[in-house]
């Protein structure tokens, strides 16, 4: 043990490793409710030289190593479920290049959302990318490693899809690019070439260490503005995403839908964000969208909702603070969701059970529904907040996700970074070629099987 220790600390430096219990306390648990394991070692590398030195270290040794960026995935995805090193990217955090005039930045893998934000803001103010309502201090390289979306996905799809090439040291040690800069000085597109960049989103780290991510960036308009529209039949709600989306006017559409705070008990609130250069595209953008969906307020369906201008606040911040405020609502730190991808249309069906899944397990929730591309699918999060420390409220929160895990598979949706107990459930529907492809791929790669283990095992 003390020789992998001073390995690994001839590799990053001695004040970038640890072994010491009050670190490997921290690393061992995440925000969510998967049980708590201990790494042996945590290091933070901060060049892709240190990172591939790790994991060739890691080879050698057969040891398991668990990437981890901001280590906000909720479902225990960073959780060393078999010990070993977890490597912290965090340090891995330059921002390399912004093109411009094609629109995209690359980073090392280790920014964290907000570093990016105000770095666009102050340098490119005219660009910026898809931003999560995760903390900002979550990364770039571990929201597109689990499929990540966020205030510009109901235009442009999940944050993945936003990917124009990786940087990657594979298990094997060797340092890979996919994409246009495999080929080329630019990193612009994944395309014409075999598309290699998908065998490391999704994976949760189990094919590889992103080290770098050219990520696209959109132009950013001068004004935001926010419209909530209400109603009380979650009935409605597909045919409104249809109408919004259909204007292909709107940035980000949400649905909430909550019992707490008050005002919003009973209500499936459908949030449309609009941004506009001029007073004028503004106006047009709300008159469509008031247009889009008038037939409910002449049928007395559904209204739009005045915004208090410190309320409206909230909703026009980028990322939402709110959303990480109710996730500690009940105090003691505890929170997880179901964020099932599903198609839009199983909006009622799934409002219904997640209601019925909450009563049934006497625990708080909420629902937070983004719309992926123009309705093409939705994330829906079925949130359950709890108290770390009382052992019963983290069993209710338990059973709500695992029955919710089972709900959404039946009503032919996929839980989203889904907790090692749902990817279970997951790979048990899968089609047997699917399963076994999976099986290969991740054995062609990492034949030691030390990436991440426990994760996508087929
Ligand atoms: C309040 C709140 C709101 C949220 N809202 C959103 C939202 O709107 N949209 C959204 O997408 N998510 C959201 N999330 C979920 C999550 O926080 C984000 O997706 C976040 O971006 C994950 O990034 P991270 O750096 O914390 O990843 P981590 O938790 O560190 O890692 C996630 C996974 O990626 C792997 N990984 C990490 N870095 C690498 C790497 N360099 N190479 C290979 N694999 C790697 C890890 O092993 C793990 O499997 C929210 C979370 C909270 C707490």
């Amino acid at each position: 043990m003390d020789n992998i220790l001073q390995s690994l600390a001839a590799i990053v430096g001695e004040q970038y490793v640890s072994n010491r219990q009050e670190e490997l306390y921290l690393y061992a648990r995440d925000q969510g409710t998967m049980d708590p394991h201990p790494p042996d070692y945590v290091v933070l590398p901060g060049t892709v030289e240190e990172v591939r030195e790790i994991v060739l270290l890691a080879g050698r040794e057969g040891i398991p190593l668990v990437p981890m960026g901001g280590g906000l995935v909720l479902s225990g995805l960073t959780i060393p479920l078999r010990g070993g090193i977890v490597l912290d990217m965090k340090r891995m955090n330059k921002i390399i290049e912004v093109n411009p005039v094609s629109r995209y930045a690359v980073v090392e893998a280790g920014v964290a959302q907000g570093q990016l934000q105000s770095y666009l803001e102050r340098h490119h103010p005219r660009l910026r990318h898809s931003i999560p309502d995760a903390p900002p201090m979550a990364t770039v390289g571990g929201n597109v490693a689990i499929h990540g979306s966020g205030h510009l996905s109901q235009a442009y799809g999940f944050h993945s899809d936003m990917v124009n090439g990786l940087e990657v040291v594979l298990p094997s040690g060797e340092i890979c690019h996919t994409g246009s800069c495999s080929a080329s000085p630019y990193w612009f597109a994944r395309s014409p070439l075999p598309d290699l960049t998908g065998l490391f989103l999704g994976w949760f780290g189990t094919t590889g260490i992103i080290t770098k991510v050219a990520l696209k960036l959109y132009p950013k308009k001068k004004m935001k503005d926010v419209l909530m529209f209400v109603t009380e039949n979650p009935d409605y709600v597909p045919d409104v995403i249809y109408r919004v989306t259909e204007t292909e006017m709107a940035e980000d559409v949400l649905v909430l839908s909550a019992p707490k705070p008050d005002w919003m008990a009973g209500f499936q609130i459908t949030s449309v964000a609009l941004t506009a250069d001029s007073q004028l595209e503004m106006d047009f953008k709300r008159k469509m969208m008031r247009q889009a969906l008038a037939g409910y307020i002449d049928d007395r369906e559904g209204g739009f909702m005045f915004l208090a201008p410190n309320l409206k606040k909230n909703f026009l911040e980028t990322p939402q603070r709110s959303v990480a405020r109710y996730a500690d609502v009940n105090k003691g730190g505890g929170f997880e969701y179901v964020g099932a991808i599903m198609p839009v249309e199983k909006f009622p069906q799934a409002y219904r059970s997640g209601v019925e899944i909450a009563g049934k397990c006497g625990t708080t929730y909420s629902f937070i529904v983004r719309i992926i591309g123009r309705a093409h699918c939705m994330m829906f999060a079925f949130a359950y907040p709890f108290n770390r420390a009382d052992k019963e409220d983290v069993q209710r929160a338990q059973k709500a996700l695992h029955e919710t895990n089972a709900a959404v598979l039946d009503m032919g949706g996929i839980p989203w970074k889904a907790e090692v107990p749902a990817q279970r459930m997951i790979i048990e529907k899968m089609d047997p070629s699917a399963r076994q492809l999976i099986g290969r791929v991740k054995a062609m790669l990492d034949p030691r099987g030390i990436m991440n283990p426990g994760n996508w095992e087929v």
